[in-house]
């Protein structure tokens, strides 16, 4: 149970009419919102939530408020960046407090950075809210921590898709597979086998511990643990499913010990 905002001796802003707020949902669990995100879903007259945002965040809304999809869906037709973003100007013109809802965090891998820009252009006010990302919160439910003492001293944030939808090809894949000992790579199913023979290349070990993480944090969560040399067909096998996250290196081989969290303790 979420307690009132009154009850919260915190002083938060004020949701301005006209201003638009990009706030970052987490990766699933309505626990992990903010106080400014639950500020903001009580206080909008509408919300544009992208694909992402568990149902169960969105029925927090203010009743009244309008809730309107709008995100860009692998796979499927989905409106432009630019568009999204000339909406959002648009309903803040019309004097709507208008919250921009984003899993996880709105500044990685999830185009924030584009919204903000477009609103700053058109002279709207707007407020940024960092949220919980699915690489190190979505993993931490899933037994899986980011970094670990004597494990890892640094970790690598990727996506998997580039903007033609392969691997993306501004990153050297085998410098990182000889910089970084853990890997978190988003979007990273449909390209999964040439990040594997990328970080094989790189000198990485096909035994190396590795797992797949899908809908963490929600009741539909699904962990796979293989080796990045059977990730892929670990993947077809278990026929996993998008939104999912790719890890690779030793903090993997933690979750023997450290699996505390049970997805059915939350229903959808
Ligand atoms: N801004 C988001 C990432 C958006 S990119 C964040 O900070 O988390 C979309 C990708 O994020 C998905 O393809 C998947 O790789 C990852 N993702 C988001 N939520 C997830 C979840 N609950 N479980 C697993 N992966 C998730």
């Amino acid at each position: 149970m979420i307690a009132a905002m009154d009850d919260i001796p915190t002083a938060l802003p004020e949701f301005r009419p006209g201003a638009v707020w990009l706030v970052g949902a987490g990766p699933g669990d309505p626990g992990l919102l903010t106080l400014l995100a639950l500020h903001a879903l009580r206080h909008a007259d509408v919300v544009v939530t992208d694909a992402l945002v568990d149902p169960r965040i969105l029925a927090l809304a203010r009743p009244g408020a309008v809730i309107e999809p709008l995100g860009k869906r692998g796979g499927r037709p989905s409106p432009t960046q630019a568009e999204i973003s000339a909406r959002l100007v648009e309903l803040a013109g019309r004097g709507l407090r208008v919250l921009r809802l984003k899993g996880g965090d709105p500044f990685l891998f999830g185009r924030g950075v584009d919204e903000a820009l477009a609103l700053g252009e058109a002279k709207i006010p707007y407020r940024v809210v960092p949220g919980v990302t699915a690489g190190i919160g979505g993993l931490a439910y899933a037994g899986i921590p980011a970094t670990a003492g004597g494990t890892n001293s640094a970790v690598a944030f990727a996506t998997g898709h580039g903007p033609s939808g392969e691997l993306p090809d501004d990153v050297d894949w085998r410098a990182l597979a000889r910089g970084a000992p853990v890997l978190v790579v988003y979007m990273g199913l449909a390209t999964l086998g040439r990040l594997r023979d990328e970080l094989l290349a790189g000198g990485r070990s096909a035994d190396e511990p590795a797992a797949l993480v899908s809908r963490a944090a929600t009741p539909r969560q699904r962990v796979v643990e293989t080796t990045l040399g059977a990730i892929v067909e670990a993947a077809a096998l278990s026929k996993f499913e998008a939104p999912a996250l790719v890890v690779v290196g030793p903090v993997v081989a933690l979750r023997g010990r450290m699996d505390w969290w049970d997805p059915q303790e939350q229903s959808e």
